[in-house]
């Protein structure tokens, strides 16, 4: 049995699966704000719940906005002020007796569409999320791969690629970047960054989908901000496939459902990559909200 456990900023959801990976249980409990001991103790309960529902000690996975740090494994986090600076893994582990793995949502995210049916062949996949932010993971034979610091798929930090900035003309809008820097691809690519983009260049906010509505009715601004944008999210792919050469690509996040990204991504990359590489395929996310539980489970296959 695999215990998922998604660990957010007001509710924590559970959801159990097994061994054919069917979710077969679901339970979602209220995150404990600011009470650390709380925290720990609401984990360890609803594995104790289902390890008695079930008759066995369920295998422990944990996905959070966030990452252990790499030396002391204390949880860095902002969305979870409980779980801040504190060695969530061990306690817990102590806690409940048995080892459990904890990773960032955005590469649970990557590795619940790897085990899809339909993927998990796929010697590698990459999960980029197109929402609130731009962000994502890497997951090479159905693992996550997380790096030396846990922020390999944090490809929202990468800079603008330099054919990117002369792609935006001499009036490109230079954003600035919640972690200190300037003109890093989230503040561009993400769901936000299509607004941003947008009022730079035509001085007025706009929401998303009514930006994309209005293309699909040929409206000009529109039109032109959608064509400069799947230019930008083209040049900014191909640059992040040249590093990691992924068999597929799945896409997640309120962006992704523009399906426009699909037909436009596999004719517009390839003049962005290496002569000898093809564009992989690019997919949107099968399992939604449900990929934070499910990734987390998974993180103890194999
Ligand atoms: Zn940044």
């Amino acid at each position: 049995m695999y215990y998922g456990f998604d660990v957010g900023g007001t509710k924590i959801e559970f959801g159990a699966f097994n061994q054919q990976l069917e979710r077969i249980a679901t339970e979602r409990v209220a995150t404990p704000t600011d009470n650390y001991e709380l925290l720990v103790d609401t984990i360890a309960d609803l594995i104790r719940k289902y390890d008695a529902q079930f008759g066995c000690e369920g295998k422990v996975g944990l996905g959070l906005p966030g990452m252990e740090d790499a030396d002391d494994a204390t949880v860095l986090t902002v969305n979870v002020p409980a779980a801040k600076g504190k060695p969530l893994r061990a306690d817990l582990e102590a806690k409940i007796g048995r080892s459990v793995k904890i990773e960032n949502d955005a590469n649970c995210f990557a590795l619940s569409e790897a085990w899809d049916d339909e993927l998990k062949d796929a010697p590698s996949v990459m999960g980029l999320i197109l929402g609130t932010g731009f962000g994502g993971g890497l997951i090479y034979e159905g693992q996550v791969f997380s790096g030396r610091n846990h922020v390999a798929g944090e490809l929202g930090h990468m800079r603008l690629p330099i054919d990117a900035w002369f792609h935006l003309g001499d009036n490109a809008p230079l954003l600035g970047c919640g972690c200190g820097k300037q003109g890093c691809i989230d503040n561009y690519l993400s769901g936000r960054g299509f607004e941003l983009i947008y009022e730079h260049y035509f001085g007025e906010h706009r929401a998303a989908i009514d930006i994309i509505k209005a293309q699909a009715e040929g409206e000009a601004k529109a039109v032109e901000h959608v064509e400069r944008f799947m230019e930008l999210l083209a040049i900014c792919f191909a640059n992040i496939f040249t590093g990691n050469d992924p068999h597929v690509v799945v896409l997640g996040g309120g962006l992704s459902n523009f399906d426009m990204i699909y037909d436009e991504m596999p004719k517009r990359i390839p003049k962005y990559l290496l002569s000898v590489a093809k564009c992989p395929k690019i997919v949107k996310a099968k399992h939604g909200d449900s990929g934070g539980v499910r990734g987390a489970a998974f993180l103890n296959i194999k």
